[in-house]
């Protein structure tokens, strides 16, 4: 576990991004959990998990599903400093990853079997998340890649237990997790390309055309006369 590619690939000066050079407290807490919503050259997932003092990193594109019968592809990247798991914001457009950055899920892991490094290296980690929105029993499988994504590929997969569900999260729950923002809030607040940000936040146009704009007002005015109703925010 090191920190080198991370570095290697980034230039601190220009990107807001932590360099890792505060080394991970080693208290007796629980190991982090988190996943960033990423808008770069691709809309994906990084899942990472605290080991050793780094976050072992993998970038979901499709992001997680709760349904145990979907296998998500995830591809492991080079491991990111554990502070890191708090960076929301915009990488500047031309540095890698350049775009938006959201913390989607954050929280605790633990392992279910006790040698995490063995697992690793058998390619089968199975272990349990205390998220914010994702909790219970989890396993990534290594699987078999080709060429340059040999031994980078996994699989990501819910286990069955009282939190599978067939709920489509990443679109049901799209905010962050931290500040409750979508990705085109936060490229507003960081001065980032809203327009791109917003290409991986929910169809705002199908939203509206849902709720029948024409009409808006004397939906809005039902809607109060009906009370407690809420408005979608
Ligand atoms: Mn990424």
């Amino acid at each position: 576990m090191s920190l080198t590619k991370y570095r290697e690939k980034r230039n601190f000066k220009v990107s807001p991004e932590p360099s890792g050079d505060s080394p991970a407290k080693k208290a007796d807490r629980q190991l982090s959990y988190v996943i960033q919503k990423h808008r770069a050259t691709q809309l994906h997932y990084d899942f990472r998990l605290e080991f050793e003092g780094v976050l072992l990193s993998w970038a979901v594109p499709k992001g997680p599903s709760l349904d145990p019968s979907v296998k998500r592809l995830a591809m492991q990247v080079e491991d990111h400093p554990v502070d890191y798991g708090g960076f929301e914001g915009v990488i500047p457009e031309g540095e890698y990853g350049g775009g938006t950055v959201m913390v989607w899920d954050m929280g605790t892991w633990t392992p279910e079997s006790p040698d995490i490094a063995e697992a690793l290296k058998k390619g089968d980690l199975k272990f349990t998340l205390h998220g914010k929105k994702l909790r219970g029993s989890w396993v990534l499988v290594r699987t078999h890649g080709y060429g340059s994504s040999s031994g980078k590929s996994w699989l990501l997969i819910k286990h069955r237990d009282e939190f599978a569900s067939t709920e489509d999260i990443v679109a049901t729950e799209p905010k962050s997790a931290l500040s409750k923002r979508l990705l085109a809030d936060i490229a507003r607040d960081s001065g980032g390309d809203v327009e791109k940000a917003s290409t991986g936040d929910p169809n705002t146009q199908t939203r509206a055309a849902g709720r029948n704009s024409p009409t808006k007002k004397s939906t809005s005015t039902k809607a109060r006369a009906a009370g407690g109703k809420k408005q979608r925010r």
